[in-house]
C-alpha cells in the first residue's frame, strides 16, 4: 500500500477505508507495506529487545543490527523506512530496571518518531543530533525549540547541524548532548546508531570521517552507562562497514565499562 493522502490530523476524522487508514498511519511514502513488512519490523524490534535484555542481565553494552530501522516511527505512524521504533522499544524495556533512561540519536536525520513517543514524558530523555530539518528530512520536526511538553518539558533536546558538518563541529554538538545526558543522570542509555553522517553517505547530510566515528563511539562510551546500540540509518557507500567497525571500536575502547 502506498497511500495517496497523508493528513496532518488537523480536524480530521479517522476513516473506515483501508487506503485512508494507511494514509493516517504513515507520515510519508517511504514506508510501503508488503506481505512480509510486519514480520521484518517485528523481528527488528525483537533484536532491540534482545540487546536490552542482554544489558539488563549485566553486559556493559550490546549492539542490535536492526533492519528495518525505527527512529522515524511514532507510536501510531510509520515513516522514513521505519515501522516499529526499535530504539523506543529498547528504552521502554530498560525502564523495567532503570528509573531514568536516555536515548541519544546520532543518525543524521532527526529521530522524530522517538521524540514523538516520549515527548510528554520525563522518565526517558530524548536527545538528537541531526542536520537542520529546515532543509533536510524529516523537515517538519527536529528544531531546537521542540523541548517536550507537560511533565516532559525540558526532556527533549534537539541539536540541529549546519550543512557539511565535519568531525570537530560534530564532536562539539556531541559534547553538548553528553553534557545534557550526564545532567539527567540516567542509569541506562540507548544510542540510535545512524551512520549516515558519513562524508561518503549519498544523502550528504554531514562530513564525518571514519576516524570521526571512532571518536563518537569513544565519547559516548566514556559516559560509562549500560548501553544498547540500535542500528538506524546509514546508506550504501564503500566505507559504510568500515564506519560501523570504527564506531563500535570506539565504543569498546573507552569508558568505565568497556
Ligand atoms: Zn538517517
Amino acid at each position: 500500500m502506498v497511500p495517496n493522502i497523508h493528513p496532518n490530523h488537523y480536524a480530521a476524522t479517522y476513516p473506515t477505508s483501508v487506503v485512508g487508514q494507511t494514509g493516517w498511519h504513515m507520515s510519508d511514502t517511504n514506508c510501503p507495506i508488503g506481505p512480509r513488512s510486519f514480520a521484518a519490523a517485528y523481528r527488528s524490534a525483537q533484536s532491540a529487545l534482545t540487546a536490552a535484555e542482554i544489558v539488563m542481565q549485566g553486559a556493559p553494552h550490546a549492539y542490535a543490527l536492526c533492519r528495518p530501522p525505527g527512529h522515524h516511527a511514532y507510536g501510531d505512524m510509520a515513516g522514513g523506512s521505519c515501522f516499529l521504533n526499535n530504539s523506543a522499544v529498547a528504552a521502554q524495556a530498560l525502564r523495567a530496571r532503570h528509573a531514568r533512561v536516555a536515548i541519544l540519536d546520532i543518525d543524521i536525520h532527526h529521530g522524530n518518531g522517538t521524540q514523538g513517543i516520549f515527548y510528554d514524558r520525563a522518565d526517558v530523555l530524548t536527545v538528537s543530533i541531526h542536520r537542520d530539518p529546515a532543509e533536510f528530512y524529516p523537515f517538519h520536526w527536529g528544531h531546537a525549540c521542540e523541548r517536550g511538553a507537560g511533565v516532559g518539558e525540558g526532556y527533549n533536546l534537539n541539536l540541529p547541524l549546519p550543512p557539511a558538518t565535519g568531525d570537530d563541529l560534530y564532536l562539539r554538538s556531541l559534547d553538548a548532548a553528553l553534557d545534557r545526558i550526564a545532567l539527567y543522570a540516567p542509569t541506562a542509555l540507548v544510542v540510535a546508531t545512524g551512520l549516515d553522517a558519513s562524508e561518503a553517505d549519498p544523502y550528504a547530510g554531514a562530513s564525518v570521517t571514519t576516524g570521526g566515528f571512532f571518536r563518537i563511539g569513544a565519547a559516548i562510551a566514556a559516559l560509562g552507562l549500560p548501553t544498547v546500540y540500535c542500528q538506524e540509518g546509514g546508506y550504501v557507500s564503500e566505507i559504510l562497514s568500515e564506519n560501523l567497525a570504527s564506531f563500535l571500536g570506539g565504543a569498546c575502547s573507552s569508558g568505565v565499562l568497556a
